[in-house]
This record gives C-alpha cells, structure tokens and sequence, in this order.
C-alpha cells in the first residue's frame, strides 16, 4: 500500500453540493485515509459569474456535515490563474502550444463543415505551423495546446479499464482564451499537478476530459496521476438522476431527516461493494475500502433503501446523541418553531426519557419529530381523526372510571401503570387494546404512538392524568 497517495475533490461552486459530488467527496476521502494518503480540496471558482460564495459555503458545510475533512488549506482555483498562464507560457516556449488567430467566422465554419459531414465539431489544426507574423491584423489570439494527430491515446482508467481514444477525435484544445485567461482543461491539470495529486477519482463525465488533458502533462513532462472514473448516479428507472429522484444538495437530505451516517452508507455503497456487505462502521468503509471495488455500471438512487438505512442508523443511535439530532433539525420541520419554544430542562428529560419507544418506529428524524409532538402539545389536546372516532362515549366513559385506578399507583412507571391498566382490564372483562386504545387517542391525539405505558410514563402523573381528564365523561 502505497503511502503518498494524494486525492482531491474539486467541485465548481455553480450549485450546492449534490449528492453526486457528496459521493465522490466520499470515495476519494474514503480512498486517502484508506491509503494513509490525503485528501486536498480545491473550490474551481473559475467561472465568476456562476460562482457564488453562498454555493462554497454549502460545499463547506455539507463536507462537514458528511464529516468529510481534508487536508491542509483549501485551494481557490481563481487565486492561481498567474501560474496557469505561466504554464501556458511553457508550453509555448517549449513548441507544445501555439498561438492560433482564427477568426470567430472560421471557427464557425469549421463547425458547420463537421455537421455537415456528420463528425463531432474539431479545430481543424490550421494555425499549428504558421508564424504568428501571418496573424490578421485585430484578431485577438488564443493559445492552443499541440496534440497528436495520429496515434492514439491510452488511459488505464482503475474503474473503467483501458480506454483507448484516436487522437484525431481529440483536437488542439485551447489553454488561454483570447482575454488572456485559462480554460479549465488547463486549471485543471496545472492544479492537480503543483497539489502534486497522485489519484484523480471523479465522475465519468470527465472520461474524455482525461485524454485530453493527459496530453497537458506531457507536453509538461510531467507524471500522468491515476484515474478513476465512476459511472455517474442513475435514477431508479435508469436515467439520468433527476431532482425528483434525489438529485438534491445535501443540505436537502439534512432536512429531510437523514443522518449523515445513514447517507455516508448509503453514498459508499452507491457504486461500490464489499461483497455483500450493506451496513458499515466508518472504520469498516476505510478499511474496505478500494478503487477495484467500484462498479462499471451506473448505480441506482433508491429512495426506501436509504429510508431503511436510516431507520436502522436511527434505532441504534444513542439516546442523547438522537435527541440532540431531533433538536437540530426542529427549526425546519412542521411546528417545529414552537416545540423549540416549549423545549426546557423538564420536556428534554421527557424527550429523553420517550426516545427508546420513539426510535423504534422512525426511519428519518422529520417522522421522529412528528411521533414526539404529542409530548408538547398544549392540553385539551386536538385529536387527530381517528383518534377522535376512538373516543366515542363509551370510550369516555371507560376513561373516567380508568382515571382513579391510575391515580392510585403511587410510584408512576411504566411496568406499574400496566399492571394496573391489565388489572382494570381483566376485571372489566376487557381485552387490554378495548382499554390501551382510549387511553392512546386521550393521551397523544392519535393512533399511533409508542408503547403508551411508556407514553404515560414519559408524561408524568399530573400531564397524563390532566390529559384522560380533559377527554373523560361520567357516565
Ligand atoms: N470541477 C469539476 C466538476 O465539478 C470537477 C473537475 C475534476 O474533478 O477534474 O465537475
């Protein structure tokens, strides 16, 4: 195992961080301190005007999130636009570049000729061997990289293979643009080289980027980094990723109730495998981890499979720890607000105390929010409509007479409080749900809830009793 892997994620700030860059944030993080390596971070901000801070600052945060770190300073690609031109200057000198003067007009016509015949369009290399004294006078040059004309090009891709590219499908790409300022094949590679980046793992959308650009490292001398490029994430029905179908920034997910160690799971196993290994500790992902594992054929996002993991990161998240994340996500879901106002040192011990029931039944922390709302809600209690159809008089009435039998445990834990309500029960002749499904409607306003010995339990003598109370009727 090779000790001075270098990896970097590199992601243009045009958009938030989606859950495709999240993934491959993950896979060259996971790769890095697999390998004892690093991982750089570059922010290639390039492109000005599409470029806003608000979209870095979500990179930030949704790498942080995630628990992504990285190594050392981040890289602001706009900061190093000097030394890509001084590359372009190199290459120049060194007769791997040349100044090409051809006129917006000829360019078009190149294009139209190619569509013409039916080929992709392609510079057709006219400027490669002229002296620049022929330029036309006012035409504003750029600098276009010499490729090979014949041959071809290799790359032996980890993921994808060995790919092979004729060179007369990959023209002279252009390094400087005629305002002097670099294109990002040409950021790209200068960057990834002075970072001194050994392992370029991306999307596979890059793919023919890499042929191109491998002919900037050697018109330089320098060492071609490993590639890896991932197949990009599908949809479930095999097309392309759409919003509706998850392709969403991170911060979406947040919201939405995720754990970021569900979705870290959930990413890496999103185009890579371990043998059938679906649920990993991080320590496990690092040591598993490796660019032979990721698969050639497009992964599939799978909305109730990350459901599921999630659900099971929830039940076996630490009873603190989940209340702490329930808290954090409060200010974005229904009601929130105000259960956030109501939020003391009494309700967070109730919230504590009702978080082993309430972890069983949630798979994201959105529904764990929803399930604990009864705790807080203000006394006489809406009762949602089923609930309401519970409560009939009967029901009512049975609450009432249940009432003294409850007040009369004196120490208020759940173990005790079912052995009363079974007693009231079997002296009833009542099956215990005739009586637990009352009490459940009086005590939450629905239906559902968790064990409602523990919800009594977790509410205290005086709210629960306050509660049957405000729902009981004498007969
Ligand atoms: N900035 C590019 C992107 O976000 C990635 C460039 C690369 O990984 O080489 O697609």
């Amino acid at each position: 195992m090779s000790t001075n892997v270098v990896t970097r994620f590199a992601p243009s700030p045009t958009g938030f961080l989606h859950i495709g860059g999240a993934r491959t944030a993950l896979f060259n993080w996971l790769y890095a301190r697999h390998t004892g390596g690093k991982m750089l971070l570059r922010i290639e901000d390039t492109d000005r005007e599409r470029s806003t801070k608000e979209a870095i600052d979500a990179i930030f945060e949704g790498l942080r999130w995630l628990k992504l770190d990285w190594d050392g300073e981040v890289v602001m690609q706009s900061t190093r636009i000097a030394r890509h031109q001084e590359v372009a200057q190199a290459l120049l000198a060194a007769g791997r570049a040349y100044y090409c003067y051809a006129t917006p007009e000829e360019l078009a016509e190149m294009r139209e000729t190619a569509r013409a015949q039916g080929r992709p369009p392609r510079y057709d290399g006219r400027w490669r061997d002229r002296d620049p004294s022929e330029a036309p006078p006012g035409v504003k040059p750029v600098v276009r990289l010499k490729a090979p004309q014949t041959g071809e090009t290799v790359i032996d891709d980890q993921v994808q293979g060995r790919v092979v590219f004729p060179n007369s499908d990959l023209d002279d790409l252009v390094l400087l643009r005629s305002d002097g300022t670099p294109t990002y094949m040409l950021s790209v590679v200068v960057d990834d080289h002075d970072m001194g980046i050994t392992h370029i793992i991306r999307g596979d959308d890059h793919l023919t980027n890499a042929a191109r650009q491998t002919h900037i490292y050697l018109g330089m001398g320098w060492d071609v980094p490993s590639f890896s490029h991932v197949p990009l994430i599908h949809g479930p029905d095999g097309a392309k990723l759409s919003k509706r179908h998850g392709a969403l920034g991170v911060e979406a997910y947040r919201d939405m109730g995720y754990l970021p160690e569900a979705l870290r799971n959930y990413l890496v196993r999103l185009g890579w495998a371990h043998g059938d290994d679906e649920i990993m500790t991080l320590d496990q992902m690092i040591a598993w981890f490796d660019l032979g594992g990721i698969g050639r054929s497009p992964a599939r996002f799978d909305f109730a499979k990350l459901e599921n993991l999630n659900g099971f990161y929830i039940r076996h998240k630490d009873d603190e720890a989940l209340v702490e994340d329930l808290i954090a996500i409060l200010p974005v879901v229904e009601n929130g607000p105000a259960t956030l106002a109501k939020l003391d040192g009494e309700m967070r011990g109730k919230l504590l105390a009702a978080m082993p029931g309430l972890k069983e039944r949630a798979k994201t922390l959105v529904e764990l929010a929803g399930n604990a709302a009864f705790l807080f809600a203000d006394r006489p209690l809406r009762l949602d409509e089923k609930a309401s159809a519970v409560l009939d008089g009967a029901a009512r009435q049975l609450l009432d007479s249940l009432i003294p039998r409850l007040n009369s445990v004196t120490d208020w834990r759940a173990d005790l409080l079912e052995q009363a309500v079974r007693n009231f029960a079997d002296e009833n002749g009542l099956k215990l749900g005739k009586v637990a499904q009352p009490l459940r409607a009086a005590l939450t306003g629905s239906t559902i809830s968790p064990g409602i010995f523990d919800v009594l339990a977790v509410l205290g003598r005086n709210e629960a009793l306050a509660r049957l109370s405000d729902q009981a009727q004498t007969a």
